[in-house]
């Protein structure tokens, strides 16, 4: 069985007072959501942080609300409400189809939607126990010098695996986080790095405390496909969300495509601005297929080969246009 290591539990209830204690124990400090993703890496001995700052009982964190041209939701919203929550499915329909995909009833309860933002890089040879990562000779990602993906790599090309990154990217989603010297916004774009050791931008005595996403223009629809191994419980092997607003005339004001899990960073597919005033036709939509295909190269940093993986991108790409949902007026 595996343990957890030992560690002291802070619950402050406000954002202030969780960040005064992630400063105070600096260096050995980690924040709990869920802890859905956090408590099992620490059982596999890949954080040993001697504090943990619970966001439980920190006040304010968990609402779903429209207000001032933008949808908000706090961080510690739980992936099952996103899941089902009334003004999600009607305004933001990609990313309740996100949160419903995530991995199955029991973990969507106790994950959140911060947690999932923030959630650690993902790859065959890291996600592991001590001892096995021990007779491998470890990684780059943690207590080694080697990366067994790319051999002679100097970055490690673990996966992003959040699987509402992609959806909130094509939003056009902007983050807050709160700090030391007080809050600071970040467009969701900006918040990741190709870098699978620490793929976020955030330091170690920031909390995010807020996803802001702008309320969806008229004729502003939106799709999410997920490739993985069984219909639950698996994390992504590929996610690809897609957004786009069409005019009266049905052509397009403007496209984005997202993709996640391939890489460390889940990013917007860029070059989609050709597509500006067209009529998203089954030609321009595999049009879009091969300009994402173009720019993605997976890995094996999963157990899934990555020129498959690679291959599906146009295939998903096409399936989440065709199963776009219209955002609702409010
Ligand atoms: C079997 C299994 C299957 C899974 N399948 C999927 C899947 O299909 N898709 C998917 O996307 N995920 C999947 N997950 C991962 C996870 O369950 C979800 O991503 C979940 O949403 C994580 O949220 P959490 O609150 O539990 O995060 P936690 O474990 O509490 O935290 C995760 C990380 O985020 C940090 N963090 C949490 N909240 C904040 C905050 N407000 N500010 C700054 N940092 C913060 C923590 O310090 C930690 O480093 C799976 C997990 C398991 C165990
Ligand atoms: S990609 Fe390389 S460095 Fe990163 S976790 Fe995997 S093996 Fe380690």
């Amino acid at each position: 069985m595996l343990t957890l290591p030992p560690f002291t539990y802070h619950a402050p209830a406000t954002v202030s007072e969780a960040v005064a204690l992630l400063a105070e124990h600096r260096g050995d400090v980690k924040l709990l959501a869920g802890g859905t993703d956090l408590l099992p890496n620490m059982k596999h001995r890949l954080f040993t942080p001697a504090h943990l700052v619970g966001l439980r009982s920190v006040r304010g964190l968990a609402e779903i609300a429209e207000k001032d041209g933008a949808v908000r939701l706090g961080p510690m919203v739980s992936i099952a409400r996103l899941a089902r929550d009334p003004l999600v499915e009607q305004r933001l329909p990609s990313l309740q189809a996100a949160a419903q995909a995530i991995a199955g009833p029991q973990l969507r309860q106790m994950g959140t939607l911060g947690g999932n933002l923030c959630l650690d890089t993902r790859c065959v040879f890291y996600n592991q126990t001590a001892f096995w990562r021990l007779a491998l000779g470890y990684c780059l990602k943690k207590d080694g010098t080697v990366c067994h993906v790319v051999k002679a790599g100097k970055r490690c090309v673990a996966a992003a695996s959040n699987d509402t990154a992609p959806a909130l990217l094509t939003l056009g989603a902007r983050i807050r986080v709160a700090g030391p010297l007080g809050t600071r916004d970040v467009a969701l774009a900006d918040f990741y790095f190709a870098d699978g050791v620490r793929n976020l931008g955030l330091q170690e005595d920031e909390v995010l405390t807020g996803i802001e996403v702008p309320s969806p223009e008229a004729g502003q629809r939106s799709g999410f496909q997920k490739l993985r191994v069984r219909e639950a419980v698996d994390y992504p092997s590929l996610s690809v969300a897609v957004s786009s607003a069409l005019d009266a005339g049905g052509n397009a004001r403007w496209v984005r495509v997202a993709v996640s899990a391939l890489g460390a960073r889940p990013h917007l597919v860029g070059s989609l601005e050709s597509l500006t005033g067209s009529k998203l036709t089954s030609a321009a939509v595999a049009e879009i297929g091969r300009i994402a295909h173009r720019q993605c190269h997976p890995l094996t940093n999963i157990n899934i080969d990555p020129a498959w993986r690679r291959d599906l991108i146009p295939v998903l790409v096409k399936r989440a246009f065709e199963t776009c949902r219209l955002a609702r007026a409010s």
